[in-house]
């Protein structure tokens, strides 16, 4: 179950490695703690697994990394020959035969799209890609003037009887950056549980699965400080659940003193403002991953409102105070959440 966490600069820090290694001390020989972190989608993925078999366990891990690449050759933008590049190069002009896996997690963005009213919104790219948070490149304004009105996953047309996708305009694009690494949370929990693995985290950026829990405790999840390098706002107890953290500090560049990040609100086409980061808890990683980056887009009020409709999900969000916001299912006693 969730509770609050304990205060500001707790050292309980996140599950890193050497919190896990330093776990292992102490148990049965051939049982152990594996874990790895490699760059991949452009952050880190990561596994970390309790193992009776090491060499079970080193072979699972592998599997999940494997999984990882598969999934970014299929969803991502920045590879030409991805199946999801063909889609925004073609689309436009007619329906493209998809792969059911891409099909189905479009069809999930596009449900999220309407249940959060178009704060998730796939079709973000258009404006997106004209960021290069690296290079310090944003579009001007006369650009997101044109390409925020191409922002509508309205125009993304699926036809599940002929597994197509189809855009009903040119210049529209889709961008599963804000959905895709919880699917691949998923997809590498799902393999280590055939593995029969029973205690385990996947982490790809800010998108976690917990397998069961740490050997009889909880895990304990840090929600970093969104302007705190390397600084835990919160730590929250967690077993068996998805938690996904948005923050404008992932990708950004600073110019004049204002913050261009990268989670773009739909309706202005620029980076969305009041939040400095949504963390949401819940049973499915791809749902966490989406609605992370849905209320990030809605604000304090509105994102946690969302939240309070959906029982199995909760938030914690940071606003551009500082303050911490709660969800009605977390609340502590006596204090005071949001009208
Ligand atoms: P992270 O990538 O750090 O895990 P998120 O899950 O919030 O963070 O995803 C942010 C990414 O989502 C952006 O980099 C971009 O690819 C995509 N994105 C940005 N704005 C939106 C939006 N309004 N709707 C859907 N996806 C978005
Ligand atoms: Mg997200």
């Amino acid at each position: 179950m969730l509770s609050r966490g304990t205060a500001k600069h707790n050292p309980g820090l996140g599950p890193t490695l050497a919190t896990l290694l330093l776990l292992a001390i102490g148990q049965p020989a051939l049982a152990e703690w594996i874990g790895a972190a490699r760059p991949m989608m452009g952050t880190e993925v990561s596994v970390y697994l309790w193992s009776d078999d090491a060499d079970v366990g080193r072979q699972a891990l592998e599997e999940v990394f494997d999984e990882a690449s598969r999934i970014d050759h299929l969803m991502s933008t920045y590879i030409d020959e991805s199946e999801i590049s063909k889609v925004n190069r073609q689309a436009a002009a007619g329906p493209v035969v998809t792969s059911d896996e891409l099909f189905e997690l479009i069809q999930r963005s596009l449900d999220i799209s309407v249940l959060t009213r178009g704060a998730f919104d796939i079709t973000f790219d258009s404006v997106g890609q004209h960021y290069d948070f690296r290079e310090h490149k944003r579009p001007d304004s006369s650009t997101v003037e044109v390409e925020r009105k191409l922002i509508n996953y309205r125009l993304v047309k699926l036809d599940r009887a002929a597994g197509t996708v189809a855009f009903g305009q040119a210049g529209v694009r889709i961008n599963l950056g804000g959905i895709a690494k919880g699917y691949v949370v998923e997809r590498g929990i799902d393999i280590l549980r055939k593995r029969g693995i029973e205690h385990a985290i996947v982490t790809a950026g800010g998108d976690s699965r917990l397998l069961g829990d740490r050997l009889g405790r909880p895990w304990m999840v840090g929600i970093r400080d969104p302007r705190e390098d390397g600084e835990v706002a919160i730590s929250v107890p967690l077993v068996d659940e998805a938690v996904s953290t948005s923050g404008d500090y992932e990708r950004y560049f600073e110019e004049d003193g204002i913050r261009y990040h990268h989670i773009i609100k739909p309706s202005t086409g620029e980076p969305a403002e009041g939040v400095h980061s949504a963390t949401v808890f819940g049973p499915d990683a791809v749902i966490t991953d989406a609605l992370s980056t849905s209320v990030f887009v809605m604000g304090v009020e509105q994102g946690l409102n969302l939240i309070g409709t959906l029982p199995d999900y909760e938030s914690i969000v940071i606003d551009a105070a500082g303050r911490i916001y709660y969800s009605d299912g977390l609340a502590p006693p006596g204090t005071q959440n949001v009208e």
